[in-house]
């Protein structure tokens, strides 16, 4: 008798879905028959689901039971998701489940936009973040924001996954920092740089390997996180081997000597002691970076070699020239 009754229900049930499911944006059933319902979900072409649906033997007493797949979304978010809508078909016990179900996965599609990025947002949670740091999801808004802190200097982010991420790079925006401007300007250029290489294919093809979107925000928290605000205000000059910056950001060094230059390799450097590196020999073969041997570019010291080595032969000769006038004076 119970079984005719269960039987009877889905038959039903799986009429109802029928007809209903054609008019509802977003979902495409694929089978509709007693032993399964399949449908997929999808948001857009990022936000996808295929939800697999089967009754169980006391329907429609019990919840239904739910295997979710997704061609981009992460296992682990489907397997959640999972859960989740099993917990939701519990509040149905006793009612037809299967349509309100469908209906609430594309709704937490729409509402959890940062779904696309799950497990880039754990990595960051787990791997560059710290306790006096702060992250913030706004799924809503599809925002994440981050308070990142290194001894006194701290940098707040807000960064905004578009619908169609990964195809689209996230978007970065540095709410605040006390780092000094030159350091500001330079950690949010190359963050955009490097999300920016994320979705463009270079200019110089490589015809062996095609082009592959790859997701950007990791890229750019690794950069931004670990290797800029986590790392400068540990690092020391590697000229006069004290610390770069400021050890208090409010007394940021004043003078032109105390400035701080970027260089190509990324190590810092005090304005007056790069300077004077760079005026001294030997300067055959370039000057490299005492930190990591790489040679120095640098706009402001961009002179050749040989113009160097003749400066500083004119300064020495100057030099002799004015000890021996001192010398000539002291006879
Ligand atoms: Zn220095
Ligand atoms: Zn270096």
């Amino acid at each position: 008798m119970a079984t005719e009754d269960r039987d009877s229900v889905i038959a039903k049930e799986l009429e109802d879905i029928q007809s209903r499911v054609p008019s509802i944006d977003g979902l495409k059933l694929i089978a509709c028959v007693p032993m399964l319902v399949q449908a997929s979900i999808t948001k857009n072409e990022f936000k996808q689901v295929t939800a697999n649906i089967q009754f169980p033997p006391r329907y429609p007493h019990e919840p239904i039971m739910i295997q979710m797949k997704s061609r981009r979304l992460e296992q682990k978010f489907t397997d959640k998701l999972e859960k989740i809508c099993e917990d939701e078909a519990k509040k149905w016990i006793g009612a037809r489940q299967v349509l309100v179900i469908l209906k609430f996965i594309r709704t937490f599609l729409e509402e959890n936009s940062l779904c696309v990025c799950s497990e880039e947002i754990v990595y960051i949670k787990r791997e560059l973040i710290k306790d006096s740091d702060e992250i913030k999801l706004k799924q809503k808004t599809s925002q994440i924001f981050l308070k990142i802190n290194q001894n006194n200097y701290f940098m707040n982010l807000t960064v905004e996954v578009p619908d169609i991420y990964p195809k689209q790079q996230i978007k970065i925006e540095l709410t605040e920092t006390n780092f000094p401007d030159l350091l500001r300007v330079n950690f949010i250029a190359q963050a955009k740089e490097l999300a920016r290489q994320c979705v463009t294919p270079p200019l110089l093809k490589n015809t062996n390997q095609p082009f592959e979107v790859k997701p950007s925000l990791k890229v750019v928290c690794n950069y931004l996180i670990k290797d800029c605000v986590k790392r400068y205000p540990l690092e020391n000059c590697p000229i006069c081997k004290s610390f770069v910056l400021a050890e208090d950001p409010k007394n940021e060094l004043k003078g032109r000597k105390n400035q701080i230059e970027r260089v190509y390799c990324g190590h810092l450097f005090h304005n007056g002691c790069l300077d004077k590196y760079m005026k001294t020999p030997p300067f055959v073969g370039g000057k490299k970076c005492p930190a990591c041997d790489k040679k120095i570019y640098h706009e402001k010291w961009r002179v050749s070699a040989e113009v160097m080595e003749n400066r500083w032969a004119h300064k020495q000769a100057k030099q002799r020239e004015l000890e021996e006038v001192k010398d000539f004076m002291n006879d």
